[in-house]
């Protein structure tokens, strides 16, 4: 008898609780998935209700949607942030979508006209996007030599390889303020691809900064074994930057700028941060690079500092190895052509993607596997193949430090790299037994396995494994939405 009135009070119970729910309809529920939050560790069977862009509800109980999801047997977690994608068209966020990104910036170098960029994305891009202002394209601007999308990186010339003079360097921090104004996330400064850059004009640009309260991201002024011009002098002279001026530093892809020496490089990082330095790092998980043929990175002395030769230069698609005589001729070109650089190893780049301190980043750009494969191939190689690392630790790393490092930047990175109520609807629902790359040298385009389903700030992007077309849920990450 007890226990019946006991039963008809919970069923009461559960009914008014179901009626007060019910009387929220939202616009999606994502119904019975693993809900996976980096941040409080909720690691739970929920149901989550979306309306009007955001995660209003993460629940026990039932809810009710106008469109209901089922999540059963599938990761619930925040949607990748990739803070180093230089491929912004619409091809690329194709792919990006497939590896479950949705907010991908260009951060490393910046794009060289931040309003244009903004302007031309609006409306038109599948994923959030953003980017810094760019240190070489002020600098060639400077020079008289400017530079224009898609090109980034500015060939070798007087504009990379001779210092500025006082004149050039403050049309430089003028440009640069400009292009912070415009809601540029931070300054991208590739030292490498400007190696004419004396150490005082990056402090400057550090100061520069630090007076915005933004941070620097920064591909290192080189990288190698021999002194001068190591990849621990070159990570030093950043990390010294960053305590002269205060202001916060990220370097990109360690892996690659540190090659042999990458753990060297994260105990640096690690120092830093351990005296109170607000430095963070990144990598991704392949052991070739690939930059621009005809820029600095391939100054006289190259093979020296980077212990390779031409045969470990490749040219995506075709696969043709270099000799010094094909070298040559495609160094001296105009335009924009890539090269694949490979000299890294495997045991390092397995050991770097495992540091604590590394968050993921695909250093994306077309012909590359990383543009496509980064982050399913966390999940797939690290996560389930090699159990190296723990999947509440891939989503961390994917998700939560890149929005952390963004907060500096932008309020509205503080609702990203969460699955939490209050926070922007941007998901990734993922079979974890499933999820892969697929993407390779020779076939670099091939969008990885394993989403279901991708929303973009409430908006379901990716439906059942397929992209859902003529949809552009992708909003601007900008400083201005700081205030500041
Ligand atoms: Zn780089």
């Amino acid at each position: 008898m007890r226990a019946a009135i006991l039963s008809a009070a919970l069923v009461s119970a559960g009914l008014f609780l179901a009626a007060a729910a019910g009387a929220q309809t939202f616009d999606t529920v994502l119904q019975g998935g693993r809900v996976m939050d980096p941040e409080t560790g909720v690691d739970a069977v929920r149901n989550v209700g979306i309306t009007d862009g955001r995660i209003m509800r993460i629940s026990s109980e039932a809810l009710t949607g106008k469109r209901v999801l089922d999540a059963k047997g599938l990761v619930v977690a925040p949607g990748f942030i990739d803070l180093h994608q230089h491929a912004q068209e619409v091809a690329s966020s194709r792919l990006k979508a497939f590896d479950g990104v949705t907010t991908a910036l260009e951060m490393e170098i910046g794009v060289p006209d931040v309003a244009s960029f903004l302007q031309k994305k609006d409306g038109r891009s599948l994923i959030n996007y953003g980017t810094t202002a760019s240190h070489a394209a002020a600098r060639a601007l400077a020079f008289g030599q400017p530079i224009h999308e898609p090109t980034i990186v500015p060939p070798s010339g007087n504009a990379t390889n001779q210092p500025a003079t006082p004149d050039q360097i403050k049309a430089i921090e003028n440009r640069l303020q400009q292009e912070l104004d415009a809601g540029a996330l931070g300054i991208g400064m590739g030292i490498q691809y400007t190696p004419g850059a004396t150490r005082f004009e990056v402090i400057q640009m550090f100061r520069l900064a630090a007076s915005r309260r933004v941070p620097v991201f920064t591909h290192v002024r080189s990288f190698g074994l021999i002194e001068p011009g190591s990849s621990i002098e070159a990570v030093s002279e950043v990390i010294g930057a960053a305590a002269i001026s205060g202001a916060s530093l990220h370097i990109v892809h360690i892996n690659s700028s540190c090659i042999s020496v990458a753990l060297d490089c994260i105990s640096l990082v690690a120092g830093a941060r351990a005296r109170g330095l607000d430095i963070t790092t990144e990598a991704y998980p392949y052991i070739a690079g690939m930059t621009a043929i005809n820029s600095a990175l391939f100054n006289p002395g190259w093979r020296e500092k980077l212990g390779i030769g031409y045969d470990a230069l490749q040219l995506p698609d075709t696969g043709e190895r270099l000799t010094k005589e094909r070298f040559d001729t495609l160094h001296a070109e105009p335009g924009n052509r890539t090269v694949l650089l490979f000299m890294n190893t495997q045991e390092m780049v397995d050991a770097v993607i495992a540091q604590p301190l590394v968050m993921i980043a695909s250093d994306g750009e077309d012909g590359h596997p990383r543009n496509a494969g980064t982050f399913s191939r966390i999940l797939a190689r690290y996560v389930r193949e090699r159990g190296s690392i723990l999947l509440m630790d891939a989503i961390r790393k994917m998700a939560l430090m890149p929005a952390q490092r963004l907060e500096k930047s932008t309020v509205a990175a503080r609702r990203k790299g969460r699955l939490q109520e209050g926070a922007d609807a941007d998901i990734v629902v993922f079979d974890p037994t499933v999820v892969a790359d697929r993407s390779t040298y020779a076939a670099p385009r091939e969008p990885s396995v394993g989403m279901k389903y991708v929303i973009v700030g409430g908006t379901v992007l990716i439906d059942r494994g397929k992209l859902v077309a003529d949809t552009f849920p992708g909003k601007a990450l900008t400083s201005l939405q700081t205030g500041k």
